[in-house]
Parts: C-alpha cells; sequence; structure tokens
C-alpha cells in the first residue's frame, strides 16, 4: 500500500475552501492507502496565535477530520508537536535547502506582506517544516489545494538532493490536486481575487464548516459579484460569480454547465442564496458531528493519543536511518 500524508493547521477555524480543495477528498482515500492526517500546530505559530485559541482550534480541526469521514481506525490522525521527529528532521533538512530557493517561495512573500510587523525565520522556514512532515513517513501522495504545490515541488527538490548524497534514504512524494473545476482552489467570497483562507481578517470572505445558517446565508447574500446580471463560468471578467458556480456544483455534485441552465435567465438575487442554502446543507452534517465530538474530550484524547504513538513509530524509523546516514553518533 502506498502512503497518504497531508496537513491542516489550526490557524483559525476550517473554511469551506479547506473542505472543497482538500479534506473533502480525504475519506475517499482511506480505504486504499495507508493514510496519515496531521493537525500542523508548529506550522500554525509562525504566525503569532492567542494561546487558548489554538489549544481549541487544534481539537476542533481533529474533530473535523472525524466529521468529515475521517475512521481513526483506518487513518492516523495526529498532532503535530506531539511527535518531536518532524522538528528534529526539519532542522536536518533545513541544513539540505538553499536560502535562494526558500527565498522563491510565494506564501513566504505574501505571509511576510500581511504581518510585516513579525517576518520570523519560521515563516520563512515553513516549507522545510513542510517537508519533513511529509518525508518521515516514505509518503508517496500528499492531497493538497494547488496553493500548496510551490511548497511540495520545494520537498521534491530537497528530498532529492539528500538521496543526491545520501541514496535511497526518503521517497520522492508527490501532490494531488484537485482537478481545475473541482474545488481547485475556492476564493474570498468578499474578495475573488484572492483565495479564501482561514486566517483573513474579514470574515464575510471566508464560510467556515462551523457557521450557523444563518450566517451563512448572509455571507452568501454579501458575496461581491459584479454589475452585469449573467450567471456564466468566467473565472477572469466575472471571478466572484464564477466561484459562486464553482461552490454551488460542488455543493450539489452538478456539473458547471448544469448549474449555469438552472440559473439561465435570473438574477443574482436569486442565485446567491440558492448557493447558500445548498452549502447551509452539505455543511450542516458536518457541524453536528463536530458539536458531537467537541463534547466528548476524552474520546478526542484517546484518538490523538493512539494517533500519536503511531505516527511516532513510523518517523522514527526514518528519522534513525537519517541520523545515521548523517554520521552522528547512536544514543
Ligand atoms: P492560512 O490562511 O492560515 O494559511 P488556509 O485556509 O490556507 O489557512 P491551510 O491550513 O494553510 O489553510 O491549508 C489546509 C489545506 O487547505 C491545504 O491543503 C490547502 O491547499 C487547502 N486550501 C486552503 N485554502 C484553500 C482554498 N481557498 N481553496 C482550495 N483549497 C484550499
Ligand atoms: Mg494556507
Amino acid at each position: 500500500k502506498q502512503t497518504i500524508f497531508s496537513g491542516v493547521q489550526p490557524s483559525g477555524k476550517l473554511t469551506l475552501g479547506n473542505y472543497l480543495g482538500a479534506i473533502r477528498n480525504f475519506p475517499l482515500l482511506q480505504e486504499d492507502y495507508n493514510c496519515i492526517y496531521c493537525v500542523v500546530d508548529m506550522h500554525a505559530i509562525t504566525v503569532r496565535q492567542d494561546p487558548a485559541a489554538l489549544r481549541r482550534q487544534t481539537l476542533e480541526v481533529l474533530a473535523q477530520y472525524i466529521a468529515c469521514g475521517l475512521d481513526p481506525e483506518k487513518s492516523v490522525l495526529f498532532i503535530q508537536s506531539h511527535v518531536p521527529a518532524h522538528a528534529e528532521l526539519a532542522w536536518v533538512l533545513n541544513c539540505f535547502t538553499m536560502f535562494g530557493e526558500a527565498s522563491r517561495m510565494t506564501q513566504f512573500k505574501d505571509k511576510s506582506a500581511k504581518h510585516s510587523d513579525n517576518v520570523n525565520v519560521g515563516l520563512f522556514t515553513y516549507p522545510v517544516l513542510m517537508a519533513a512532515d511529509i518525508l518521515l513517513y516514505q509518503t508517496n501522495i500528499v492531497p493538497v489545494g494547488v496553493d500548496q504545490s510551490q511548497h511540495i515541488e520545494i520537498c521534491r527538490d530537497i528530498a532529492n538532493r539528500f538521496n543526491g548524497v545520501f541514496p535511497d534514504t526518503f521517497t520522492i512524494p508527490e501532490g494531488r490536486y484537485p482537478k481545475a473545476g473541482e474545488g481547485a482552489k475556492i476564493m474570498s467570497l468578499s474578495d475573488p481575487e484572492k483565495k479564501m483562507s482561514k486566517s483573513d481578517e474579514n470574515e464575510n470572505g471566508y464560510i467556515l464548516l462551523m457557521d450557523q445558517p444563518d450566517v451563512i446565508m448572509r455571507k452568501f447574500k454579501r458575496a461581491v459579484t459584479d454589475s452585469d446580471a449573467r450567471i456564466v463560468m468566467d473565472p477572469q471578467g466575472k471571478p466572484g460569480i464564477s466561484n459562486l458556480l464553482q461552490i454551488y456544483a460542488l455543493a450539489t455534485g452538478k456539473t458547471v454547465a448544469e448549474a449555469e441552465a438552472e440559473f439561465a435567465g435570473k438574477g443574482y438575487g436569486e442565485f446567491k442564496p440558492a448557493v447558500g442554502e445548498v452549502v447551509v446543507e452539505l455543511l450542516r452534517p458536518i457541524r453536528e458531528k463536530t458539536e458531537d465530538l467537541l463534547r466528548n474530550k476524552d474520546y478526542l484524547q484517546q484518538v490523538y493519543t493512539e494517533g500519536a504513538q503511531k505516527a511516532s513509530y513510523l518517523a522514527r524509523k526514518t528519522l534513525d536511518k537519517v541520523y545515521r546516514k548523517l554520521g552522528f553518533v547512536k544514543r
């Protein structure tokens, strides 16, 4: 069986973009692969987090993994900071990553512009920690949104460089992205030129999986569109409407063409609430299941404790091999 690894940061509450772009695909994979899904709290602290919120959000992401269909009996679910091998391998890989290549990462440029008061070195080496996450498990496939493709490429480059010096150390992973038109990139509702992000300061830009129905309806009614009245797919000319059509199609399982036909001749005043309604129904069971799980902290603790044990065992095997090859004295 091949190995799958992916992670989500507890840097906020999960959005519809995280769900349609990544998490929705996770449960489909757990029958045929060894699946490892992590809540990457160490990545989240590359920007300032409120400690109480971080703790709450970490458990919430774990609960939402399960609510979205991941089964702790089939997949390894754990919290990154519980497996110290991530930090240990990241240090080694820092020494196999070139300053120049790390400097080309667009996520670093975007996030350091956004957090200009805190451009820390952790934000810069974020992709190296991500490479460690992936390579520790000899991962074959990394299902992520297309916004992460540059980080997957640098991970492959780092792994190839290390293998060039110390052959047969790491499996070279591949990114697996949603097909264009299948949740590849869900855009912000308030600024459809930008991707929907859970760390957006404008809460009208994102739909949270935990948003109540009235909040979801309000955000869709306020979604930025354009002054033309046609409901057609045209990502360049009509980014707002195209994003809503994409969301509608994904939430209903219809094709974009079917969605266009359904709304032909209708106005935005009818279209926007219709998108809201299908998203309310899509998210309702996930929200209810998450609420149930969050009432059962003992169960969540059992899941992440067992997950960390399984992950630690696998991670240690790779880290021991790396340390031996590097010439570190066996402890
Ligand atoms: P942050 O703003 O803190 O970076 P985020 O919303 O980008 O948060 P991440 O934890 O960085 O969330 O990413 C989790 C997963 O969700 C990744 O696989 C990422 O590619 C995917 N993802 C994030 N935003 C979107 C989006 N707008 N559309 C599709 N996929 C997305
Ligand atoms: Mg992100």
